[in-house]
C-alpha cells in the first residue's frame, strides 16, 4: 500500500503516457489524489495511463484530464497548463518527466539539430513547463486554506511543489550523449534557481536523478535492453534496474508536505549508481 500523501490536491504530469511519467500518475492515485492532468505528446499512450490510474484504486471520484502537448513548443505548453487551471481551477504538484535521448555521437559528430531537439524538450521544454506551473501556483491559495480537512499545519503550507525528472546524467559523463548530459545538468541549476526565487512564494522545487530505470526509453530494442543490463547496470551497487515506480514514489513524497524542508534539492534514485562504480 502507497504511503499516503497529506493533500489530495491536483497532479499535472508530463510524460505521462509513458514509462515514469506513467507510473507517477499511478503512485499519485495510489497516495490519494483524485484531480490528475496529464500532459503528453502520445495521446493513445495518455489514454492508456487514464485507465490504468481510473483502475489502480477504488475511488470513485477520480477526474482525469489528458492534454495533447509538446512540451517543446511554448504555445502547447501554455495552452496545456491554461486548461488544465481551467478545469480543475488549481495545479498543486506539477511533476516533468517528458523527455528524450538521442545519442548522436561525440560533440565534433554531433548533428546540431539533434543537439536543439534534445534541449528543446529536456531543458527549454521543462523550463516552459516549470514556468506555467510557478504562474499558477503563486497565484493560488495555500494547501492548508484549499484543502481544510487535511489539517496542513501553516509552517507546512505550500502553494504547490514541482519535482523536475533529471538524471544521473547530470554528474556522471556516457560515451556519445554530450547534449542529453548538458540538458540534465541544466535542469539540476534550473531547479536550485526557480528553488531559491520562489521560496518565499512557499512554492518548492526538487530534482530527481533517476540511475538506470527499466522503461521505454531503455527498452529501444531487446538487443541494447540485454547490453544495458549485462554492462551498465553491473557497475551500479544493486545490480539490477530500477522500475518507474521507485522513482515515481520519491516523486510523490518530494511533492507532499512530509517533505515541506525539501527545496532546490538533488535526490539520486539509482540504487547507489552515483555513489560509486562496483
Ligand atoms: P519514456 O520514453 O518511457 O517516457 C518519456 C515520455 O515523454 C513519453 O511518453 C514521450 O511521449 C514523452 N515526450 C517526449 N517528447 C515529448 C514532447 N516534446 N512533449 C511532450 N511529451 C514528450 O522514458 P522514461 O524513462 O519514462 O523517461 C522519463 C524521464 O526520465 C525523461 O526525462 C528521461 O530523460 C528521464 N530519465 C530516464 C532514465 C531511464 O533510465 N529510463 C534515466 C534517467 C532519467
Amino acid at each position: 500500500m502507497a504511503t499516503k500523501i497529506d493533500v489530495p490536491g491536483v497532479a499535472l504530469i508530463t510524460g505521462a503516457a509513458s514509462g515514469i511519467g506513467r507510473a507517477t500518475a499511478i503512485a499519485f492515485a495510489q497516495a490519494g489524489c483524485t484531480k490528475f492532468a496529464l500532459l503528453d505528446l502520445n495521446e493513445g499512450g495518455l489514454q492508456e495511463t487514464k485507465g490504468l490510474v481510473e483502475q489502480s484504486v477504488s475511488a470513485t471520484d477520480i477526474s482525469v484530464g489528458t492534454y495533447k502537448c509538446d512540451v517543446s513548443s511554448p504555445e502547447s505548453v501554455v495552452s496545456a497548463y491554461t486548461a488544465a487551471k481551467e478545469h480543475f481551477t488549481r495545479v498543486d504538484y506539477s511533476v516533468h518527466c517528458a523527455g528524450i535521448i538521442v545519442f548522436g555521437g561525440p560533440s565534433a559528430d554531433f548533428p546540431v539539430e539533434d543537439f536543439d531537439r534534445q534541449n528543446s524538450i529536456n531543458y527549454r521544454g521543462l523550463w516552459l513547463c516549470c514556468r506555467e506551473a510557478i504562474k499558477i501556483m503563486r497565484s493560488q491559495p495555500f494547501d492548508c486554506e484549499a484543502y481544510p480537512d487535511a489539517n496542513i499545519s501553516s509552517v507546512r503550507a505550500q502553494r504547490g511543489a514541482i519535482v523536475n525528472i533529471s538524471s544521473g546524467l547530470a554528474l556522471y559523463a556516457q560515451p556519445n550523449c554530450p547534449a542529453y548530459c548538458g540538458a540534465k545538468a541544466g535542469v539540476l541549476a534550473l531547479t536550485r534557481c526557480d528553488a531559491l526565487d520562489y521560496v518565499a512564494d512557499r512554492i518548492r522545487v526538487n530534482a530527481i536523478l533517476p540511475g538506470i530505470i527499466d522503461s521505454p526509453m531503455t527498452n529501444p530494442s531487446p538487443e541494447i535492453r540485454a547490453w544495458l543490463e549485462s554492462n551498465p547496470v553491473q557497475h551500479t551497487p544493486m545490480k539490477r534496474f530500477g522500475k518507474p515506480e521507485e522513482i515515481a514514489d520519491v516523486a510523490v513524497f518530494l511533492a507532499g508536505n512530509k517533505a515541506s524542508l525539501v527545496t532546490g534539492a538533488s535526490w539520486a534514485v539509482d540504487g547507489g549508481l552515483l555513489a560509486g562504480y562496483n
